[in-house]
């Protein structure tokens, strides 16, 4: 599959739910509203929309959420699809996820296929943890990080920089994850989807910033190694783990760009930054063969956009785009 501007896509990104266990601050509301149930593709659809994509090319899968691991019998979907991975078809299967369900399906998303992971943790401080995931329990989530660990699984910890929130944590959780043997990528916070009270020029903390202080303590090497992801990946001389930042507010990455992202409605965003969008539901449900999704498939591509416009500053404090986070999965 290649896009009008010639970049090759071949990474999918499926949020399999929008649902959620936690409220993190700078994702969601407390009181989000999710899509109706109804609307919602079933395990059986989603398994057949995803084989359309793998048809087309798509290399690397990416389940996401909403937490992922929240969806009733997604092990059903994923050990599915762990038979394009064993038929070579599939390069990857991955999931990010909160982690507050791994304890409990580690060893069977092992079993499955999926080698690594990412979980989202911004604290090592259950305190702060329950203030940001509004009711997440801290000890939870390190159970399953353990638990992942020993079924074999390689994790990298996804961290989102808060400003004055968990802006003198980071320092911390660079040398935890040096200790734990775990790479470790910082986000900066995007403008996606009303989140309620707080505002995103008050949590928006530039990457630049952090690394800056980061390196007061810490040595970061440069590297070249890119995941296919737009993170910009140092080395942490003093722990030799691998430290990404992804800064979509201030550094452009869409010129190598190489990923769609679906929704659990089966709509397709060709961007995360943009709302270009198209419906793969109606033509997937239309009829029992692929031709006319495969054909919706492609001609959706080529509404894929060259690139984002977030921005969060003063003029513009609200959100870029007026879906949450959640429904793509970041
Ligand atoms: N629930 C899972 C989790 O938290 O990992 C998967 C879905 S979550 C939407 C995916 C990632 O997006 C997480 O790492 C989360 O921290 C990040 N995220 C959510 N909202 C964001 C925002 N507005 N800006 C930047 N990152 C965000
Ligand atoms: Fe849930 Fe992930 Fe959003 Fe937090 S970031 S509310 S865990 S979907």
């Amino acid at each position: 599959m290649i896009d009008p501007f010639g970049r090759t896509i071949n990474y999918l990104r499926v949020s399999v739910t929008d649902r959620c266990d936690l409220r993190c601050v700078y994702c969601m509301s407390e009181d989000m509203t999710f899509l109706p149930k109804r609307e919602i593709l079933s395990l059986e659809e989603l398994d057949r929309l995803l084989g359309a994509f793998i048809a087309l090319g798509v290399r690397k899968l990416r389940l996401t959420g909403g937490e992922p691991l929240v969806r009733k019998n997604v092990m059903w979907l994923i050990e599915r699809l762990g038979r394009h991975l064993e038929s070579g078809t599939l390069d990857e299967l991955t999931l990010t996820t909160n982690g507050t369900q791994l304890a409990k399906f580690a060893r069977s998303l092992f079993a499955a296929g999926i080698r690594r992971i990412n979980v989202s943790l911004d604290t090592l401080d259950p305190t702060l943890f329950r203030r940001i995931t509004r009711w997440g329990d801290l000890d939870q989530v390190l159970e399953g990080i353990a638990a992942a660990r020993l079924a074999g699984l390689e994790i990298k910890i996804n961290t989102v920089a808060l400003k004055g929130q968990n802006e003198d944590e980071i320092d911390d959780l660079v040398a935890w994850c040096g200790r734990e043997d775990l790479d470790l990528s910082l986000i900066e916070v995007m403008p996606m989807g009303e989140i309620g009270s707080e505002s995103r020029l008050d949590q928006y903390l530039p990457l630049s910033l952090v690394r800056s202080r980061l390196e007061q303590r810490w040595s970061l090497d440069e590297t070249d190694y890119r995941s296919s992801g737009p993170a910009r990946y140092t080395v942490v001389r003093e722990t030799g783990k691998r430290l990404g930042f992804i800064t979509p507010l201030t550094h452009n990455f869409c010129e190598s760009c190489n990923r769609v992202r679906l929704t659990c409605v089966g709509r397709l965003y060709l961007c995360l930054g943009q709302e270009d969008s198209a419906d793969l539901r109606a033509p997937l449900r239309a009829s029992g063969d692929d031709g006319q999704l495969l054909d919706a498939i492609r001609a959706a591509l080529r509404l894929k956009p060259k690139g984002h416009d977030f921005m969060i500053d003063r003029r513009h404090p609200g959100a870029a785009v007026p879906r949450h986070m959640s429904v793509t999965g970041g």
